[in-house]
């Protein structure tokens, strides 16, 4: 029998049992066994072991396209010498995720500009490479989504489609006002969401101003701050935007002017 036929039939047979790597790489790895002098079992557990890490890989990369990011933020990424009143050491807590398995509440509170969707996005991708369902909404696309399900009359629906996330980023709160129809869906949401499962909420407003967001209906806000702030991690950020004051020091003529140096002075 020519060697030609054994590696069809791997690639046919890999093919039909959706085993890519066994279809398409057998043979270089087949090769690579020979030249290690190594046996058809270990032969046999490499080709497997790469076969499960693709698998691992894309099923990671479909978690976090369903996530909906704005944008790929890590946590290595950000600069934490520069946000100085951030809790740093709760962060990474968060990041190993315990939080989520106790369906716990992040609140992240401070100005614009100050990282606050930064780290909802970084925790949001620790969470989806330890194999947990996410979703990034901004509370704007959320509302729109919710009236849309309701008029639609499939609002049920996209509540237990939110109920099976294992944790729900909602960016932005007190970035618009919502009328009384809209606060109502957030309202109720959000209040069940904190039974169901992890949630994160950034906003630039105090708590005191939550009255503004949900149509001055302070017995709502009061309502809703209660269950949230029941068993949650605040996260605080101060001072001015990061990127505001990356290019202040940069034009103040650039001598490694790092943003946290500007806070200081
Ligand atoms: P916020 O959501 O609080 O308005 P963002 O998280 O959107 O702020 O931050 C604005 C921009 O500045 C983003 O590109 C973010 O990555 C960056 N940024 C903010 N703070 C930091 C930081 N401490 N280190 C690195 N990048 C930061
Ligand atoms: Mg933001």
């Amino acid at each position: 029998m020519s060697a030609l036929v054994p590696e069809l039939l791997v690639r046919a047979h890999g093919r039909r049992l959706k085993l890519p790597v066994v279809a398409n790489q057998a043979a270089r790895f087949a090769e690579e066994a020979a030249t290690a002098g190594h046996g058809p079992l270990e032969f046999l557990a490499a080709l497997l072991s790469a076969e499960v890490a693709g698998r691992d890989a894309n099923v990671e990369r479909s978690r976090i396209a369903a996530a909906r990011f704005p944008e790929q933020k890590e946590l290595s990424e950000f600069d934490f010498a520069a946000q100085g009143s951030l809790n740093a050491p709760l962060v990474a807590e968060l990041a190993r995720g315990a939080y989520l398995g106790r369906r716990e509440t992040v609140l992240a509170v401070g100005p614009p500009g100050t990282g606050k969707t930064h780290i909802a996005t970084a925790l949001g991708l620790a969470a989806c490479r330890m194999g947990r369902r996410v979703r990034f909404v901004t509370v704007a696309g959320l509302v729109t989504e919710l009236a849309e399900a309701q008029a639609e009359h499939r609002l049920s629906k996209l509540e237990a489609a939110l109920d099976r996330l294992d944790l729900l980023i909602c960016d932005e709160l007190g970035f618009v006002r919502l009328d009384p129809d809209q606060s109502q869906l957030l309202f109720t949401l959000l209040a069940h969401r904190y039974t169901r499962g992890a949630l994160i909420v950034t906003s630039n407003l105090e708590f005191a101003d939550w009255t503004t967001v949900f149509a001055g209906d302070e017995r709502l806000t009061a309502a809703l701050l209660d269950r949230l702030t029941h068993r949650c991690h605040l996260l605080e950020f101060r001072g001015s935007s990061y990127r505001f004051r990356q290019s202040l020091a940069a034009r103040e003529g650039g001598h490694g002017g790092a943003p946290g140096d500007v806070t200081a002075s």
